[in-house]
Protein backbone atom coordinates (compact mmCIF):
# COMPACT_ATOMS: atom_id res chain seq x y z
CA UNK A 1 0.00 0.00 0.00
CA UNK A 2 1.28 3.23 -1.22
CA UNK A 3 1.87 5.82 2.41
CA UNK A 4 -0.85 7.80 3.09
CA UNK A 5 -1.22 11.55 1.83
CA UNK A 6 -3.21 14.33 3.99
CA UNK A 7 -3.08 17.46 1.67
CA UNK A 8 -5.14 20.77 2.84
CA UNK A 9 -6.21 23.34 0.16
CA UNK A 10 -5.95 26.83 1.14
CA UNK A 11 -7.47 27.97 -1.85
CA UNK A 12 -7.59 32.05 -1.89
CA UNK A 13 -7.13 31.51 1.90
CA UNK A 14 -4.62 33.04 4.82
CA UNK A 15 -2.26 35.82 5.29
CA UNK A 16 1.15 36.23 6.65
CA UNK A 17 -0.67 36.10 9.81
CA UNK A 18 -1.50 32.32 9.27
CA UNK A 19 1.66 30.72 10.26
CA UNK A 20 0.27 30.59 13.38
CA UNK A 21 -1.77 27.86 11.65
CA UNK A 22 1.29 26.02 10.27
CA UNK A 23 2.83 26.00 14.07
CA UNK A 24 0.28 24.67 15.07
CA UNK A 25 -0.23 21.90 12.28
CA UNK A 26 3.77 21.13 12.61
CA UNK A 27 3.69 21.20 16.79
CA UNK A 28 0.94 18.17 16.26
CA UNK A 29 2.76 16.57 13.60
CA UNK A 30 4.09 14.02 15.96
CA UNK A 31 6.18 11.27 15.38
CA UNK A 32 3.57 8.59 16.22
CA UNK A 33 1.33 10.79 13.33
CA UNK A 34 4.69 11.01 10.94
CA UNK A 35 4.91 7.46 10.95
CA UNK A 36 1.67 7.00 9.51
CA UNK A 37 1.19 9.84 6.89
CA UNK A 38 2.62 12.35 4.89
CA UNK A 39 1.42 15.71 5.54
CA UNK A 40 1.07 18.93 2.71
CA UNK A 41 -0.06 22.32 3.06
CA UNK A 42 -1.27 23.94 -0.19
CA UNK A 43 -1.19 27.67 0.79
CA UNK A 44 -1.93 30.38 -1.31
CA UNK A 45 1.28 31.36 -3.37
CA UNK A 46 2.43 34.99 -1.55
CA UNK A 47 3.09 32.37 1.25
CA UNK A 48 4.73 29.59 -0.35
CA UNK A 49 8.24 30.66 0.60
CA UNK A 50 7.64 31.25 4.13
CA UNK A 51 5.95 28.30 4.79
CA UNK A 52 8.15 26.35 3.42
CA UNK A 53 11.38 28.16 5.17
CA UNK A 54 9.31 27.58 8.49
CA UNK A 55 8.85 23.79 7.84
CA UNK A 56 12.38 23.64 6.93
CA UNK A 57 13.16 20.30 9.38
CA UNK A 58 9.51 19.17 10.17
CA UNK A 59 8.57 16.98 7.18
CA UNK A 60 5.32 18.98 6.32
CA UNK A 61 5.59 19.61 2.43
CA UNK A 62 4.56 22.68 1.25
CA UNK A 63 2.57 23.08 -2.45
CA UNK A 64 1.50 25.34 -4.91
CA UNK A 65 -2.00 25.37 -6.08
CA UNK A 66 -1.77 25.97 -9.61
CA UNK A 67 1.54 26.76 -12.18
CA UNK A 68 1.58 27.94 -15.75
CA UNK A 69 2.96 25.41 -18.73
CA UNK A 70 6.35 27.62 -19.63
CA UNK A 71 9.35 28.03 -17.50
CA UNK A 72 9.27 32.20 -17.92
CA UNK A 73 8.17 34.39 -20.11
CA UNK A 74 5.74 37.25 -20.68
CA UNK A 75 2.57 35.81 -18.87
CA UNK A 76 1.26 38.43 -16.63
CA UNK A 77 -0.39 37.36 -13.10
CA UNK A 78 1.04 33.97 -13.80
CA UNK A 79 3.39 31.02 -12.00
CA UNK A 80 5.59 29.17 -13.23
CA UNK A 81 6.61 25.35 -11.51
CA UNK A 82 10.38 26.41 -11.30
CA UNK A 83 9.04 29.57 -9.30
CA UNK A 84 7.24 27.17 -6.81
CA UNK A 85 10.26 25.16 -6.50
CA UNK A 86 12.66 27.68 -6.48
CA UNK A 87 10.53 29.66 -2.96
CA UNK A 88 10.58 25.74 -1.58
CA UNK A 89 7.85 23.76 -3.12
CA UNK A 90 7.43 19.98 -3.28
CA UNK A 91 4.17 19.94 -4.74
CA UNK A 92 1.49 21.54 -6.84
CA UNK A 93 -2.11 20.78 -7.35
CA UNK A 94 -3.08 21.01 -11.17
CA UNK A 95 -6.64 21.10 -12.46
CA UNK A 96 -8.87 21.59 -10.12
CA UNK A 97 -11.88 22.09 -10.74
CA UNK A 98 -12.32 25.89 -9.53
CA UNK A 99 -9.23 26.08 -11.65
CA UNK A 100 -11.48 24.04 -14.49
CA UNK A 101 -14.24 26.01 -13.73
CA UNK A 102 -13.87 29.82 -13.37
CA UNK A 103 -10.41 29.78 -15.47
CA UNK A 104 -12.15 27.16 -18.25
CA UNK A 105 -8.60 24.87 -17.68
CA UNK A 106 -9.22 21.78 -20.21
CA UNK A 107 -7.51 18.55 -19.96
CA UNK A 108 -4.67 19.38 -22.15
CA UNK A 109 -3.87 22.62 -19.96
CA UNK A 110 -3.60 20.41 -17.06
CA UNK A 111 -1.45 17.79 -18.84
CA UNK A 112 0.89 20.28 -19.51
CA UNK A 113 0.77 21.87 -16.12
CA UNK A 114 1.25 18.39 -14.74
CA UNK A 115 4.79 18.28 -17.58
CA UNK A 116 5.68 21.56 -15.87
CA UNK A 117 5.46 20.26 -12.59
CA UNK A 118 7.32 17.01 -13.23
CA UNK A 119 9.70 19.78 -15.58
CA UNK A 120 10.31 21.47 -12.10
CA UNK A 121 11.13 18.04 -10.15
CA UNK A 122 7.09 18.66 -8.36
CA UNK A 123 4.95 15.97 -7.21
CA UNK A 124 1.45 16.95 -9.50
CA UNK A 125 -1.72 16.47 -7.55
CA UNK A 126 -3.84 16.28 -10.82
CA UNK A 127 -7.11 16.62 -9.75
CA UNK A 128 -10.60 14.82 -11.03
CA UNK A 129 -14.00 14.75 -10.89
CA UNK A 130 -17.71 14.71 -11.63
CA UNK A 131 -20.06 17.37 -11.27
CA UNK A 132 -23.79 16.96 -9.81
CA UNK A 133 -25.20 16.73 -13.44
CA UNK A 134 -22.73 14.00 -14.51
CA UNK A 135 -23.42 11.73 -11.38
CA UNK A 136 -27.01 12.31 -11.88
CA UNK A 137 -26.71 11.06 -15.44
CA UNK A 138 -24.61 7.81 -14.63
CA UNK A 139 -21.66 9.88 -16.17
CA UNK A 140 -19.16 9.25 -13.52
CA UNK A 141 -16.74 6.53 -14.10
CA UNK A 142 -17.09 7.62 -18.26
CA UNK A 143 -15.66 11.26 -17.29
CA UNK A 144 -13.47 10.82 -14.66
CA UNK A 145 -11.43 7.91 -16.71
CA UNK A 146 -11.67 10.78 -19.74
CA UNK A 147 -9.98 13.24 -17.32
CA UNK A 148 -7.57 10.68 -16.28
CA UNK A 149 -6.56 9.88 -19.46
CA UNK A 150 -6.44 13.80 -20.73
CA UNK A 151 -4.71 15.37 -17.87
CA UNK A 152 -1.86 12.41 -16.58
CA UNK A 153 1.34 12.98 -18.78
CA UNK A 154 3.52 10.14 -19.94
CA UNK A 155 6.19 10.43 -18.08
CA UNK A 156 4.02 10.39 -14.20
CA UNK A 157 5.07 7.45 -11.65
CA UNK A 158 4.06 6.93 -8.03
CA UNK A 159 6.84 9.52 -7.08
CA UNK A 160 5.78 12.38 -9.39
CA UNK A 161 2.00 12.11 -9.54
CA UNK A 162 -0.72 11.99 -7.13
CA UNK A 163 -4.45 11.49 -8.16
CA UNK A 164 -6.84 13.48 -6.46
CA UNK A 165 -10.91 12.46 -6.38
CA UNK A 166 -13.02 15.66 -6.22
CA UNK A 167 -16.52 15.29 -6.98
CA UNK A 168 -17.55 18.70 -7.63
CA UNK A 169 -20.85 18.58 -5.85
CA UNK A 170 -19.20 17.58 -3.06
CA UNK A 171 -16.64 20.47 -3.02
CA UNK A 172 -18.16 23.06 0.38
CA UNK A 173 -21.23 21.39 -0.11
CA UNK A 174 -21.01 19.10 3.40
CA UNK A 175 -21.81 16.43 0.80
CA UNK A 176 -20.24 12.99 0.16
CA UNK A 177 -20.49 10.11 -1.97
CA UNK A 178 -21.04 6.78 0.02
CA UNK A 179 -18.09 4.86 0.71
CA UNK A 180 -19.21 2.27 -1.31
CA UNK A 181 -19.09 5.66 -4.42
CA UNK A 182 -16.09 6.71 -2.99
CA UNK A 183 -14.57 2.79 -3.88
CA UNK A 184 -16.14 2.50 -7.11
CA UNK A 185 -14.63 5.70 -8.23
CA UNK A 186 -10.80 4.93 -7.00
CA UNK A 187 -10.80 1.42 -7.81
CA UNK A 188 -11.71 2.62 -11.43
CA UNK A 189 -9.19 5.17 -11.36
CA UNK A 190 -7.01 2.37 -9.99
CA UNK A 191 -8.08 0.75 -13.12
CA UNK A 192 -6.66 3.61 -15.43
CA UNK A 193 -3.50 4.46 -13.73
CA UNK A 194 -2.45 0.52 -15.27
CA UNK A 195 -2.58 1.78 -18.35
CA UNK A 196 -1.45 5.06 -17.68
CA UNK A 197 1.66 5.11 -15.07
CA UNK A 198 2.14 1.54 -15.97
CA UNK A 199 1.89 -1.67 -14.24
CA UNK A 200 4.89 -1.80 -12.41
CA UNK A 201 4.05 1.59 -10.54
CA UNK A 202 0.45 1.85 -11.01
CA UNK A 203 -0.43 0.41 -7.41
CA UNK A 204 1.85 2.54 -5.41
CA UNK A 205 0.14 6.20 -7.15
CA UNK A 206 -1.79 8.10 -4.36
CA UNK A 207 -5.43 8.35 -4.65
CA UNK A 208 -6.56 11.04 -2.78
CA UNK A 209 -10.62 11.94 -1.89
CA UNK A 210 -11.42 15.00 -1.54
CA UNK A 211 -15.03 17.07 -1.41
CA UNK A 212 -16.28 18.32 2.29
CA UNK A 213 -13.34 15.81 4.23
CA UNK A 214 -14.01 16.44 8.24
CA UNK A 215 -12.92 14.96 11.19
CA UNK A 216 -16.19 13.56 11.63
CA UNK A 217 -16.16 11.34 8.32
CA UNK A 218 -12.39 11.42 7.48
CA UNK A 219 -12.33 7.95 9.31
CA UNK A 220 -14.65 6.25 7.51
CA UNK A 221 -13.82 7.86 3.92
CA UNK A 222 -9.64 6.72 4.50
CA UNK A 223 -10.93 3.68 5.03
CA UNK A 224 -12.30 2.46 1.61
CA UNK A 225 -10.07 0.52 -0.52
CA UNK A 226 -7.80 2.48 -3.06
CA UNK A 227 -8.38 5.90 -0.92
CA UNK A 228 -4.60 6.90 -0.06
CA UNK A 229 -5.64 10.09 1.70
CA UNK A 230 -7.29 13.31 1.56
CA UNK A 231 -7.45 16.57 -0.27
CA UNK A 232 -8.53 18.68 2.27
CA UNK A 233 -10.41 21.93 1.64
CA UNK A 234 -11.96 24.39 4.19
CA UNK A 235 -10.88 21.71 7.17
CA UNK A 236 -7.69 22.71 6.55
CA UNK A 237 -7.62 26.01 7.72
CA UNK A 238 -8.41 24.66 11.26
CA UNK A 239 -5.05 23.06 12.30
CA UNK A 240 -6.70 20.93 14.81
CA UNK A 241 -9.26 19.79 12.12
CA UNK A 242 -6.19 19.26 10.29
CA UNK A 243 -4.53 17.07 12.46
CA UNK A 244 -7.73 14.92 13.39
CA UNK A 245 -8.45 14.16 9.41
CA UNK A 246 -4.45 12.87 9.33
CA UNK A 247 -5.54 10.63 12.31
CA UNK A 248 -8.46 9.34 10.96
CA UNK A 249 -5.24 6.98 9.52
P1 LIG B 1 -13.72 21.26 0.92
O1 LIG B 1 -12.93 20.31 1.79
O2 LIG B 1 -13.85 22.63 1.51
O3 LIG B 1 -15.02 20.66 0.49
O4 LIG B 1 -12.85 21.47 -0.41
C1 LIG B 1 -12.35 20.37 -1.08
C2 LIG B 1 -11.38 20.83 -2.10
O5 LIG B 1 -11.74 21.43 -3.10
C3 LIG B 1 -9.95 20.56 -1.88
O6 LIG B 1 -9.21 20.78 -3.02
Amino acid sequence: WPRPLVAGNWKMNGLKSSNEVLSEIQVGYTPGLKAKVDLVVCPPATLVHSFAVACVGSRVGIGGQDCHAKESGAFTGDLSAEMLADAGATYVIVGHSERRQYHKEKDADVCVKAVAAHRAGLTAIVCVGETREEREAGKTLAVVRKQLRGSIPVDSNSHNLVVAYEPVWAIGTGLTPTAADVAEVHAAIREELKRLVGKADHAKVRILYGGSVKPSNAAELMSVENVNGALVGGASLVAADFLAIAGAY
